[in-house]
């Protein structure tokens, strides 16, 4: 595993900066296989079923035969990129777009710059690529976290729905879409999120106590307007909200479906997160790292999943969140 996480780090490093470079390194079709196969298999391509080396090359190197046992393997089978019948360079362009601007993009927008003729298609391969931008890193947030929470989307009408945020001060954020602030779902959303000895600073909700806390040192900071406008003991947690709103509307135009908010949550924070990112291409070799290692998505799965308190709902879902469970 460790050589697996080296060489991914590696590749995150030789990984185009900017988008002129990012065009002359996958500039064919050849290009972006070899970058997948250095992804998937370190440069080598294995066999899935007995992880054997000695395959044969066919179908122009996208299915590979092995010669113990027989099976084949396709680039694709078994990631999120399973079945697509479209080039690699394309996707490669799709990942570059989602992961270079700064507010995502429509799949509007990704419809006309792929010159797709499906609006669907375009909005599928985003929801594809939403699954790889679920965080990597499993490491709690500390040692200074804000909590709060707010209410989102339904274009200001009756749905909205509620999201907790919890934020590093200047840093990392969580956020999760859930049914209620009572406080099990917040136990969860702490355990889960918090580092079991950081300092949390909350505006003092009910449901912030000592069971959904447990011994985290807390703060309670209930503030008028006044004194929020002078000194925010949550500032960090009001800005991520405020960038999150206006994300959702600006960029989505508020059509974001309640049962595909979180799959939006989590593209907001893998981007927010790695928004000091050196070179801003590079986050695309994370993308492309979770695209390999993660399981096929189906599209019908996409149109149907409810992913309201994924982390919560179920007792085992309690840590990670698990696309293809
Ligand atoms: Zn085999």
């Amino acid at each position: 595993m460790q050589d697996n996480q080296d060489n991914q780090d590696n590749l995150w490093r030789n990984f185009p900066k900017t988008a002129t470079e990012f065009e002359a390194r996958f500039a064919t079709e050849e290009d972006c296989r070899a970058y997948w196969i250095a992804a998937r298999w370190g440069g080598t391509p294995t066999c899935a079923r007995c992880k054997s080396t000695r395959v044969w090359a066919e179908r122009a190197g996208f299915l590979f035969e092995c010669a113990d046992c027989g099976h084949q393997t396709s680039l694709t089978s078994g990631t999120l990129l399973e079945k697509t019948h479209k080039p690699f360079k394309v996707w490669f362009r799709a990942i570059f777009e989602i992961s270079t601007r700064r507010t995502g993009i429509s799949a509007k927008d990704l419809q006309r710059i792929l010159g797709f003729g499906s609006y669907r298609t375009a909005w599928a391969w985003l929801h594809k690529l939403r699954a790889a931008m679920v965080r990597s890193d499993s490491e709690p947030l500390g040692p200074f976290v804000q909590i709060d929470e707010a209410l989102v989307g339904g274009k200001g009408g009756p749905h909205k729905e509620l999201v907790l945020v919890a934020a590093e001060a200047g840093g990392r954020v969580r956020l999760a879409h859930v049914e209620n602030n009572d406080t099990v779902t917040l136990k969860r959303f702490a355990d889960g999120q918090i580092a079991t000895d950081s300092r949390v600073v909350t505006d003092g909700h009910a449901g912030y106590n000592k069971t959904s806390l447990d011994k985290r040192p807390h703060e309670r900071k209930v503030q008028t307007k006044k004194e929020r406008r002078e000194n925010d003991a949550i500032q960090t947690c009001h800005w991520t909200i405020s960038l999150l709103k206006r994300w959702l509307l600006g960029t989505h135009a508020g059509a974001v479906g309640a049962k595909h908010l979180q799959a939006y949550l989590d593209e907001f924070a893998f981007r927010h997160n790695r928004r000091k990112t050196k070179g801003v291409a590079r986050i695309a070799a994370r993308v492309i790292e979770q695209l390999v290692s993660h399981a096929p998505l189906q599209m019908r799965k996409i149109i149907n999943e409810t992913r309201l308190c994924r982390w919560f709902t179920s007792p085992q879902a309690a840590g990670a969140p698990e696309l293809s469970a």
